[in-house]
């Protein structure tokens, strides 16, 4: 199997200098032997009377290599990418793994792994070892009277062996881990849906053509196509369809369900808790308990976007096996759950503004800031844009509608300041949010002293002093600080004041960037202003209109 093109692999088999890294990360776990491939359990607990062994296909990482070690598997055996492994390398990897009770091994219901485990186990059993097997599937998709190769085995594998591991540690004899293993399977099923298959083995493309907007459901873990390809719902609803399918085919259960939504290899892991969320919610809503619940991506199908959702009626043991600890390198252990949607608590102090006290929507410097923010915003997002993650201008515009729409104290000499200072310190996000904070707070407490440039240059020196402790940017590393400085060492009035800003800011073009996400750039950011800095002229314009209109001026539409 050569390396694809736009893989990542540095060997020229890369099922082999996977299993050299995880023997690399993972010595004290497990022990990789290369020729046959297959993976063994440095440290197994001496209290297991049998080995547990499974395997199949790489591409599907971590299962089965990242799931040997303590709580885990004894023994993995890798095939090539998407196929089964040779039954000498099954054969060669259960024998060193075996233990005085036997040999339980787990197989993912494919012709091959089938085919392949099927003839290690009679050379198990001609060694004197005793083999049972548990087959492994859960794929509902695949549900088929008519077919005699049965279901697949997919995202249950998790389940089961997360199982049968815990039992094992605790000495359960071989047919008693062959019986539990095969009532997990009956009690699990799972569905999975993708919206872009991986990339092909051995080709550089998708392995199949997915239209935008459409989704395959019930694909399989080796790109198998769906049964259907359907126009792509909302998200809610696709997980709605799939859970409501899963529940018509798992028994029910008084113990309650394990969920698992597993990624198949390009889904975040943002992504598979929300879906997470979304189901035990919905079994909630119908009475339903939640006993387990893990969202991760554990049975990958190399990068495919998409997601499995398995669904287990657990026993009540159960419960207690998918929790018990693990030391491998991947292998998850399920928290139980309990029946209460978990509290998610609201701090009291950090409402939307005060609601009492007196509205600013009016007030002379916040509309003026409103008007100039509103008109720079497409070009603060394409400064943003072209040297940091093109945010800025809805920071800037948002914490400003913020500020216009909250309510100060009624005795607030500043209240426009107050009202600023108040929205982008606490609601505000990103790096520039919080300092612009400090910058309406410091322009306040100087404004508090007098009105006029010396007050103003008072609290823009103060300003840049705040600016610079908590993010440590000095003048020319490229930030707003550089407009501050720019500003506190002008001299003369209002008016000089602004320009010495406004050209500050034009000056941060000429600037190599050490701070920020800028600073990733080097060279590249050279040519265009820094976003923030311009952020800080336009805060001054607004400021300096305000305080002596005769000093105003309009600021540029482009500043690169
Ligand atoms: P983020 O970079 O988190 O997306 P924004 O886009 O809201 O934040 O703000 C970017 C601006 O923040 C930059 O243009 C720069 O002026 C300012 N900035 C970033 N880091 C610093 C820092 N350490 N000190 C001062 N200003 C900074
Ligand atoms: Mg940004």
């Amino acid at each position: 199997m050569s390396t694809r093109p736009d893989q990542f692999s540095t060997g020229a088999d890369p099922v082999a200098s996977a299993l050299a890294g995880l023997a690399r990360a993972h010595g004290a776990t497990l022990r990789v032997n290369l020729d046959p491939a297959y993976v063994v359990a440095a440290d197994p607990a001496p209290t297991r009377r049998v080995a547990l062994v499974s395997g199949g296909g790489s591409g599907h990482e971590p299962l089965h290599t990242g799931f040997v070690g303590r709580g885990g598997l004894d023994a993995a055996i890798p095939g090539q990418v998407f196929a089964s492994p040779h039954n000498q390398q099954i054969f060669a990897g259960a024998r060193a793994a075996a233990r005085p009770g036997g040999v339980l091994l787990v197989v993912k219901n494919y012709t091959g792994d089938v085919i392949n485990f099927g003839i290690a186990a009679e050379r198990l059993r001609a060694e004197g070892i005793d083999v049972e097997t548990v087959l492994v599937d859960d794929d509902l998709a695949t549900e088929n009277e008519a077919a005699e190769t049965g279901r697949r085995g997919t995202g249950a594998t998790v389940v089961v062996e997360k199982v049968l591991a815990a039992a094992a540690d605790g000495g359960a004899s071989l047919a008693e881990l062959a019986d539990l293993g095969r009532r997990v399977v009956a009690a699990s099923r799972s569905l999975a849906v993708a919206s872009r298959a991986h990339t092909a083995p051995g080709g550089t493309g998708p392995a199949f053509e997915l239209p935008p907007g459409q989704l395959e459901y019930g694909v399989g873990i080796h790109g198998e196509r769906a049964v259907s390809t359907v126009d792509r719902p909302g998200s809610a609803e696709v997980v709605d369809r799939m859970l409501e399918e899963l529940l018509a085919h798992v028994p029910a259960t008084a113990t309650g369900y394990g969920v698992l939504v597993n990624g198949l290899g390009a889904v975040t892991g943002l992504e598979l808790f929300s879906v997470l969320d979304h189901v035990v919610g919905r079994l909630g809503e119908r009475g339903l308990t939640t006993a387990a619940a893990l969202a991760g991506t554990y049975v990958a199908a190399l990068d495919m976007r998409g997601f499995s959702l398995t669904l287990t009626a657990l026993e009540p043991d159960w419960v207690a096996h998918l929790a018990a600890p693990t030391a491998t390198p991947a292998l998850p252990s399920a928290e139980p759950v309990g029946m209460a949607v978990p509290a998610t608590a609201t701090d009291a102090t950090a409402g939307a503004g005060e609601v009492t006290g007196r509205a600013v929507a009016d007030d002379p410097f916040l509309t003026a800031l409103g008007r100039r923010v509103a008109a720079a915003k497409p070009e603060l997002t394409r400064l943003d844009q072209v040297t940091g993650d093109g945010d800025f201008g809805d920071n800037l515009d948002g914490g400003t509608r913020t500020a216009l729409a909250s309510r100060v104290p009624g005795d607030e000499p500043q209240p426009g300041l107050r009202a600023a200072e108040q929205a982008f310190l606490d609601h505000v996000g990103g790096s520039s949010g919080p300092l612009f904070g400090l910058l309406f707070q410091n322009l306040r407490t100087g404004l508090s002293g007098g009105s006029g440039v010396e007050a103003v240059r008072a609290g823009l020196r103060s300003a840049a002093e705040a600016v610079q402790r908590v993010g440590g940017a000095r003048p020319g590393d490229r930030t707003m600080a550089d407009t501050l400085h720019a500003a506190v060492t002008s001299t003369g009035g209002p008016a000089e004041l602004l320009r010495a800003a406004v050209d500050g800011a034009a000056a941060t073009a000429g600037m190599l960037p050490r701070r920020g996400r800028a600073s990733y750039l080097g060279e590249r950011a050279l040519g265009t202003p820094d976003p923030g800095a311009v952020g800080v002229a336009i805060v001054l314009a607004a400021l300096v209109e305000t305080l002596d209109p005769s000093a105003a001026v309009d600021l540029p539409e482009r500043w690169s």
